[in-house]
């Protein structure tokens, strides 16, 4: 016996719909290359995205075809969002920080039919085009003329009548793909249906998501190239809040000044985006009053639970710890306080946010050790593995990633955790880099969150260094905050309570910088090259 209701597909169109219909008069802002600030009314974003639509039809682009997008958080870059998938084709965001030879390989596995560029972004851009084949080149932000072959965006939006007729795609169509940067091996592309993205944001909106609202005002700093902007521009249209983007400038006074203006209620992005946030403030005592932001939600990275403590007590900032990846749309799991633990001491909380948290409402979790799925006891560690309706069932056109996921249809994450007994899960690290001391596992992240707590350390990472002795062992590579100063021996006093004594490094290198990937997080792999011919002291 069937349900008798309607097959209505869950498609991106309906979000629009929904927005262009109920919140017309709402405000969509963004900071431009000029640092001059653009705003206009979601009435005009979605006529613009109807015409973005026609124009990609009248230049022959097809269904399922890939659009690329290189471009900073913009109202253009929002208008793509939407107006690619309207017309059927797949939105496909290119990393803008990746070395030129990865942005082409990445635009021929991807088969890129039209690119939409920055006209800020073309020098990157002209690198990659002699190596790739693409025939529409569509500039955005033009200051002046293109040059001869590529099209002007707000010239062909001028001329276009929004494309109204459209007929919706199958909810199992290709909405969106974007690729994981991947530290080994070429990038993978994620292929986003309308459906799971459509899910992703009812997901999204769940208190125990990101709960965004119609009165807020949300800034997500994480990119638009980056894992959808975590798909806060598809829950901002949906619900009609207000909707800012920082155009290219992601550092703490542009941010701040944003924050201000606008009103920012909700926010996101890496933990290094707020650690230069907060250094910032510390740096400005009592000059900015960001109070009326009720959420910063952090992830990509372990967040230290130094960093939680410090916006909450010294400004009364509430971090909130993500768990997600790119084949994940991204959002997995998020650290928001059971009632359960309402009436516990500060410690206790803040160690549990210092967690990545339970997850999402159809992300169905488990970890698999050595010998098989782990028993949720919040210590034994394990591959996690996920499954749910916006989680990838196999890269595209990747056949030999396959062994990524299991033959009863589970995506291995590559992350390994410890889940407690009420799935909050702890990300103890990636795979790749756990350290394996004397056949006992070390995790890098809990001792470089754990070094980040000490008032001199600006921003640490803790890598593996062969030891005769132990095989391996655990090196901090330590940034000092301006001034300040430690030495080894007060670290690893530092370190000694919280963790077991095996555990704690003895060796201590002292850097200017902790090499970052292309989304800002700590890029470890280039750290153990740099090391890679140290001895352990012991
Ligand atoms: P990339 O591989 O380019 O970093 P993603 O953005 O998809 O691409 O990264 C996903 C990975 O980031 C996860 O597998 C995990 O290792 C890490 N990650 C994401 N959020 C967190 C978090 N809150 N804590 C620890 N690690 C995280």
């Amino acid at each position: 016996m069937n349900g008798l209701m309607m097959d209505f597909p869950l498609t991106l169109s309906a979000i629009f719909r929904r927005a262009e219909s109920i919140f017309r008069r709402q405000e969509i802002v963004w900071r431009n290359a000029d640092r001059s600030i653009s705003r206009y009314t979601c009435a005009d974003f979605a006529a613009r995205a109807r015409r973005l639509a026609a124009v990609l039809l009248d230049l022959g682009v097809a269904r399922g075809d890939r659009v690329a997008t290189l471009a900073w958080n913009h109202g253009p870059h929002l208008e793509a969002y939407f107006g690619i998938p309207l017309m059927g084709a797949v939105l496909h965001t290119l990393n803008l920080r990746l070395h030129p030879d990865e942005l082409a390989y990445i635009v021929n596995h991807a088969d890129d039919r039209a690119i939409l560029v920055d006209e800020s972004l073309l020098p990157l851009w002209e690198q990659v085009k002699p190596k790739v084949n693409v025939p529409i080149v569509i500039v955005i932000g033009a200051t002046k003329p293109v040059a001869d072959g590529y099209l002007e965006y707000e010239a062909l939006i001028a001329k276009a009548q929004p494309a109204l007729d459209l007929p919706d795609p199958d909810e199992r169509a290709a909405a969106a793909m974007c690729y994981t940067t991947g530290t080994t091996g070429n990038p993978k592309g994620v292929m986003y249906s309308h459906r799971a993205l459509t899910l992703h944001t009812f997901g999204l909106l769940l208190d125990a998501g990101m709960g965004l609202r119609e009165n807020d005002t949300v800034l997500p700093v994480v990119p638009m190239f980056h894992a959808n902007a975590w798909g806060m521009p598809f829950g901002a249209i949906m619900v009609g809040a207000k909707f800012v983007m920082p155009g290219p400038y992601l550092d703490p006074a542009s941010l701040v000044d944003l924050f201000i203006r606008e009103r920012v209620t909700l926010t996101g992005g890496v933990p290094t985006i707020w650690m230069g946030v907060l250094q910032y403030l510390d740096a400005n005592p009592g000059k900015f009053d960001l109070s009326l932001i009720r959420a910063m939600y952090v992830g990509g990275s372990a967040v230290p639970q130094a960093l939680i403590e410090a916006f909450e007590k010294r400004y009364g900032l509430r971090i909130l710890h993500a768990w997600g990846m790119t084949e994940l749309a991204p959002l997995g799991t998020v650290s928001h306080l059971p009632p359960a633990l309402d009436d516990a001491s500060d410690a206790v909380k803040f160690a549990y946010r210092a967690k990545q948290g339970r997850p999402s409402p159809f992300v169905e979790i488990r970890a698999r050790g050595e010998d098989g799925l782990v028993p949720w006891d919040g210590k034994t560690m394990g591959e996690l593995e996920v499954r749910g309706p916006w989680v990838a069932s196999s890269y595209y056109n990747r056949d030999d990633a396959a062994d990524r996921f299991t033959d009863d249809g589970w995506f291995r994450t590559g992350d390994i955790a410890t889940i407690d007994e009420d799935a909050t899960i702890q990300i103890q690290d990636r795979s790749k880099d756990l350290i394996k001391s004397g056949g006992e596992w070390i995790s890098s992240v809990a001792l470089e969150c754990a070094l980040m707590g000490h008032p001199a350390v600006a921003e640490a990472a803790v890598i593996p260094v062969t030891s005769a002795k132990w095989i391996e062992r655990p090196l901090a590579a330590v940034v000092l905050k301006p001034g300040a100063s430690a030495t080894p021996q007060e670290l690893k006093a530092f370190l000694a309570p919280q963790f077991a004594k095996f555990w704690l490094p003895d060796d201590y290198a002292f850097v200017a910088a902790i090499p970052r990937t292309s989304a800002g997080k700590f890029k470890k792999s280039e750290l153990r090259d740099q090391f890679k011919d140290y001895q352990a002291a012991e």
